[in-house]
């Protein structure tokens, strides 16, 4: 059954459905137009996943605060998990045993939204297999097929009504799907220098890398920021193809600013306390 299908019967069921939607969305859809679509399709909570990452950044940060004997691998791209563990089994242990941002938003929804099912939709295939392999996402699509979805559904661009997400945190992880938006939003000073942290981007230019790395540590480097679409997210094979690689960075960027000048109705913290609970970790 495809993603699609599965979705069509997800809906059939009735069973309340919550969205998360991934931070490159804004490259790819119009906001605040994109919530009033999901919901007009049936969804009955819209999230963001920056919460999920926020959460996923609070982890790493103590992970690599606590062990630096290594060159630390940054996890929430699932192909580069793959990867590994395919072909680089003896850096396994480099990879942050954190969940992603889909993972970690997932808990959260868990606990938030318990008698909802939970579908993530990004740019991204390869969410497919790391939400089958976690079991907390009911269903990952990608922004090409919400599209398709949209069309059959006839779901147009009609109403720009004022919307917004159902917040737990005012949060500039948005930048995560550029090329070292991990890092960038780590806030790693007094862990890191900037000199310990390689960011790169693309499978060919990875490859080369963990093919020279045969011990736990990469050169002086302690975070290795990698993600394996070239640009990063926003080269990722569910993006629609309309637009630049320019022009969708510059939409995350912008988008950044807006939250930055306009959402900052929860304060700094947001609802962190109330996620204590939670087990973040990851066994990879
Ligand atoms: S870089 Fe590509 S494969 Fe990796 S998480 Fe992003 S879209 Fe998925």
């Amino acid at each position: 059954m495809s993603g699609i299908e599965k979705f069509y019967k997800l809906l059939r069921n009735k069973t309340p459905l919550v969205c998360m939607l991934a931070p490159s969305f804004i490259a790819d859809f119009d906001y605040p137009e994109i919530i009033w679509k999901l919901q007009a399709l049936g969804f009955d909570k819209v999230v963001e996943l920056t919460f999920g990452a926020k959460m996923t950044n609070i982890f790493y940060h103590k992970v690599i605060k606590e062990d630096k004997s290594k060159s630390w691998i940054a996890s929430p791209c699932p192909t580069l998990v793959q990867l590994i563990k395919n072909k680089y089994p003896h850096l396994v242990g480099n990879l942050v045993p954190v969940h992603s941002p889909m993972g970690c938003m997932s808990l959260i929804c868990r606990k938030f939204y318990p008698k909802h099912r939970i579908v993530f939709i990004g740019p991204c295939i390869s969410k497919k297999v790391e939400s089958a392999e976690i079991g907390s996402v009911d269903l990952a699509l990608t922004y090409r097929e919400l599209e398709e979805i949209f069309k059959n559904k006839k779901v147009g661009n009609g109403r720009k009504k004022k919307l917004t997400f159902n917040k737990f945190y005012n949060d500039y992880t948005k930048i995560y799907p550029l090329p070292g938006g991990l890092s960038d939003t780590l806030h790693y000073k007094g862990i890191l220098k900037k000199s310990e942290i390689l960011i790169e981007d693309g499978i060919d230019k990875i490859t080369k890398i963990l093919d020279n790395m045969k011990g736990p540590k990469y050169k002086n480097y302690l975070f290795l920021d990698f993600l394996s679409c070239r640009d990063g997210c926003i080269g990722g094979p569910g993006m629609t193809v309309i637009g630049t690689i320019e022009e969708k960075t510059d939409r995350v960027l912008k988008y950044r600013e807006f939250a930055r000048r306009s959402e900052k109705d929860l304060g700094r913290r947001g609802k962190i306390v109330h996620v204590d609970d939670i087990d973040f970790s990851r066994k990879i």
